[in-house]
């Protein structure tokens, strides 16, 4: 706890932190120890953690990164939190993210962005950016970190760390801030697989307090051995040509192909012709639900209330038009868009359908493949600002992370080397739904 608290003050630069609790983490310390030498530790014991501010923990401040909630204090704790304390592991702080966790590279935090360890000019990816960099960066040894299109597993290629996302429904999100509930997962980031798989099964499984978790036993991820046999892996062959794939990633991708083909797994392309509709569906869902889930900030209930408010009308109109960023208001105000009566057909529930043609069409595929595997993200981090101005071309640049969260299946991204310059890149595999088990020996054999 002390070197990472040292390390942490000295990589002050990089925002990964929005609060660290120095006193805390020390006292568990010693309280975990004494329990270590009787005997009595838990799995997670000694193991020193962070978690993305959208994780709610008792008594402590949960921002979601906005205006909103500055200085809001959580009067309860996740059930992940509960689940990482019950098994002694050490939560030194929470984490930098994008605003309602609504973003790829972390600049829409109102703290503003995380800077990348691999060079600091450079993004985080996101939106759970502070918890990549933590981990990249030596600041904790594990972080969690939510996952709705991809805000695990991008940053986690940004960064070169392990990031997985669990199936949907396999941890509970009972005090996670919700940005689209049908999508949100927590999921971990660390160095190894092995560190995910003991982290997952401490979060993992059914909760009274989420009744969309699923009772579908959790594994004991931790003990699984790597899987020696040879499996069936698909690639998506629309991936491969897709606009705006970078050189580095294709020649990585195509990298990771051969060297599996040589260690005699099958892998073969398959057609999925919906990939240029996951975009779409996923942003259309994903701001609908968000802008339903946000009707909560209204200068009222929770944290941030303008100085301006005068009346009821006010109160919510100032409010809200102080408390949250640009992006989180363009997202509520599309997605009442496409849920207004005029438009809900023609959007919302269109969007819908398409989802369940994504997810069983990658149903089919899973049927006869092991896993699905694609690059995480079309390009290395990229510049700090130097995003584009449109948002659809911002918002494109999820296409391979989004399929895996409208199919609620589990995905995990692996490191897969450097670019020339140094930038680190992600691999991803899609298992099936509830097979984090096969999912993890698998990447295990090959991390
Ligand atoms: N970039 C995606 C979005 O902004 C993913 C975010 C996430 O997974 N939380 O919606």
């Amino acid at each position: 706890v002390t070197g990472y608290l040292q390390r942490i003050e000295e990589r002050k630069e990089l925002n990964a932190f929005l609060e660290v609790f120095p006193a805390e983490a020390l006292s568990a310390a010693s309280r975990i120890q004494e329990k270590i030498l009787a005997g009595k530790a838990g799995k997670l014991a000694g193991m020193v953690i962070g978690i993305k501010d959208n994780i709610c923990y008792l008594d402590h401040k949960v921002s979601a990164s906005s205006k909103i909630l500055d200085n809001y204090t959580s009067p309860f704790s996740s059930t992940v939190v509960e689940r990482l304390l019950a098994e002694d592991a050490i939560i030194i702080g929470r984490l930098n993210c994008d605003e309602f966790a609504m973003g790829a590279s972390n600049e829409s935090s109102f703290y503003g962005p995380v800077k990348n360890n691999a060079d600091i000019t450079k993004v985080s990816g996101g939106s759970s950016g502070g918890s990549a960099v933590a981990v990249q960066a030596g600041l904790c040894h594990a972080a969690l970190g939510t996952d709705t299109g991809g805000s695990v597993r991008q940053p986690a290629s940004f960064c070169g760390v392990v990031g997985l996302k669990p199936s949907y429904g396999r941890v509970s999100r009972h005090g996670i801030i919700s940005y689209a509930s049908s999508f949100d997962q927590v999921g971990p980031l660390t160095r190894c697989v092995d560190d995910a798989s003991l982290l997952l099964e401490v979060i993992a499984g059914v909760d009274e307090k989420d009744s969309t978790t699923s009772s579908c036993p959790v594994q004991s991820y931790s003990k699984m051995r790597e899987s020696g046999g040879k499996r069936k892996i698909a690639y998506l062959s629309e991936a491969l040509h897709s606009s705006g794939l970078d050189e580095d990633v294709k020649l990585a991708f195509e990298r990771s192909i051969n060297s599996l083909r040589e260690e005699g797994h099958i892998v073969e392309p398959v057609s999925f012709a919906l990939l240029e509709y996951v975009v779409p569906a996923y942003y259309i869902l994903t701001m609908a639900e968000a802008s339903s889930n946000l009707a909560r900030y209204d200068g009222v209930h929770y944290a941030y209330r303008s100085d301006q408010a005068i009346d009821l009308e006010t109160t919510y109109k100032r409010s809200r038009s102080e408390g949250f960023g640009p992006e989180v208001k363009r997202r509520i105000v599309l997605g009442t868009f496409v849920l207004c009566a005029g438009y809900y057909d023609a959007y919302y529930a269109k969007a819908q359908k398409v989802r369940r043609l994504i997810r069983d069409k990658t149903d089919e595929i899973l049927a006869e493949f092991d896993f699905i595997m694609l690059p995480t993200a079309p390009t290395p981090a990229f510049s700090i600002g130097g995003a584009s101005d449109d948002p659809v071309v911002n918002y494109l640049a999820d296409i391979f992370t989004v399929q895996a969260s409208l199919a609620g299946i589990p995905a995990i991204s692996l490191p897969a080397g450097n670019n020339p310059d140094g930038l680190p890149l992600g691999i991803q595999f899609l298992g099936k739904r509830f097979e984090e088990g096969d999912l993890l020996s698998f990447s295990k054999n090959i991390e």
